[in-house]
């Protein structure tokens, strides 16, 4: 990222054991390439960076997000369940043009940048379908912002009427034929897009990696699940999906699978090393122990658990079982915002304070498939945050990390370096024009909404029948419920 020679000077660093010490570190070619104690020489022309009075760490790596929920901040009501907001995710994201998809991306970046966070894993969906442009603007957008990313297109060949059984018959006559209609896009077309955005990646892998992002097992056919898998070892590229995040996907798997949903994507050669899974949350002791077995990693996501009512992680047990877990924020418009801190802090099951932070680092860098992120060594890339030490939870200074997990907000975020170049100083954004995209921003929430008004009207009301429907699916499995009316609370 940069051939200039830094050198950090005065600060408290955070090691990967989680002790802090007073430590300068010397940055070369954008990674560290010395940490030593205070006042070492450094030969050359090393530029000094004071971090007098900061504890400094490395940046936080969300594993999971949609960047496209950026500009969809605020639109989604409160007390939406993961089926209701799914149900209303085309009047979101449609109509959108390239520049909107940049745009979406850019104000997501700013957030997690201006919170400590220097890396992330992006599902990214375009409707009516992924483009290799669309793709491109949401990379060219983390490019821009210098943050480092894994962008995937999130694709599926189902709609959620299709995805789960019965659910049509259930919505009243006068709906059926309406939504039995939606389609999703073409799987040939998918692929075609999918192939060229991989074969044609145009970013620095160093920074900006490519990925595909099956949107949620039941919303894809077998075929499709397996061609994913397909290109992931074809093209050494990582894959993310959304497993078991509502109770109604655990109990409409054995209904249409007649085994676990793990159990079937195992049966299915879909579990594998490039696989990481969002969420997590209604799995059984087999299906933990069979992802550990594959070696698939997990993108824990408390604030959006929270948002959404969808549940609680079985955490301990993932790691008891032995599995790589990160951390991440989901979407801002189910979380709502790109807060790691906060996120790390959620990170239920009564973690410790160490436990949760690696997760929020060296976890989220192994779902990410970077190899040298998430800690502050020699070799590592110098992705470093410089927290404020007079910020009021760290008086009196104890025990930093301790203090920094359960008190840190992101407010006391100094200074953001990714790859040894600064792109956060002082409350200045260095690397984006916030104004001009708050401008952006405004506009585009105005053009969209009134685009999409009857997308909005008509999904609210199918939202409320969709609920009720997955409610009883995941409260009692069997049997489906036969009609729902519009006037169902
Ligand atoms: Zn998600």
């Amino acid at each position: 990222m940069t051939g200039r020679r830094t050198v950090i000077r005065g600060g408290l660093l955070l090691d990967s054991q989680g002790r802090a010490a007073p430590q300068d570190l010397l940055i070369e070619d954008g990674r560290i390439a010395a940490i030593a104690n205070p006042g070492f020489e450094v030969s050359g022309d090393a530029e000094p960076v004071s971090a007098s009075d900061r504890l400094l760490i490395p940046g936080l790596i969300n594993s999971h997000t949609h960047s496209h929920g950026a500009l969809n901040r605020g639109a989604v009501d409160d007390k939406v369940s993961l089926e209701m907001f799914l149900t209303g995710a085309g009047a979101s994201t449609r109509s959108r043009g390239v520049e909107d998809k940049y745009l979406s991306a850019a104000l997501s970046a700013a957030e997690m940048i201006r919170k400590g966070c220097t890396a992330c894993f992006d599902l990214s969906v375009e409707l009516p379908g992924p483009s290799r442009e669309g793709i491109s603007a949401v990379a060219r957008a983390y490019r821009d912002a210098g943050m480092r990313a894994v962008v995937a297109p999130m694709i599926a060949d189902r709609t959620i009427y299709q995805a789960l059984p019965g659910l049509i018959d259930a919505l009243p006559e006068s709906l059926r034929a309406q939504y039995a209609a939606l389609s999703a896009a073409p799987i040939e077309q998918t692929f075609a897009t999918c192939r060229d955005i991989l074969a044609n990646w145009e970013f620095d892998r160093r920074q900006i990696r490519p990925a595909l992002g099956p949107t949620i097992p039941l919303h894809c056919s077998d075929p499709f699940l397996m061609e994913c898998a397909s290109l992931a070892r074809e093209y050494t590229i990582p894959l993310q999906t959304h497993l078991a995040e509502s109770r109604t996907q655990a109990a409409i798997a054995r209904t249409r699978y007649g085994a676990s949903l793990v159990g079937h994507l195992e049966s299915l050669g879909f579990l594998s090393e490039h696989l990481s899974v969002a969420h997590a949350i209604w799995l059984d002791d087999d299906e933990i122990a069979k992802l550990g077995h594959a070696g698939v990693r997990v993108a824990h996501n408390p604030s959006s658990n929270l948002r959404l009512g969808s549940g609680v992680a079985p955490v301990r047990k993932m790691l008891s079982a032995g599995l790589t877990v990160g951390i991440g924020t989901d979407a801002s418009n189910t979380s709502d915002g790109q807060n790691m801190f906060e996120a790390t802090r959620f990170a239920e099951e009564w973690i410790s304070a160490g436990n949760a932070f690696e997760l929020a680092t060296e976890g989220s860098a192994s779902v990410l498939g970077f190899e040298k992120i998430g800690r502050l060594a020699v070799g590592y890339e110098a992705d470093i945050v410089f927290l404020r030490l007079d910020s009021t939870h760290f008086v009196p200074l104890r025990a930093p990390l301790l203090q920094m997990v359960f008190g840190e907000n992101g407010a006391s975020v100094q200074t953001v370096m990714i790859g040894g170049r600064v792109v956060f100083q002082d409350g200045k954004l260095l690397t984006l024009d916030e104004a001009l995209l708050r401008q952006q921003a405004e506009a585009a929430a105005h053009r969209l909404d009134q685009a999409n008004a009857d997308l909005y009207a008509s999904g609210a009301a199918v939202a409320r029948l969709v609920g009720a429907f997955c409610a009883a699916q995941g409260c009692t499995g069997h049997p489906l419920p036969r009609k729902l009316s519009l006037a169902c609370p």
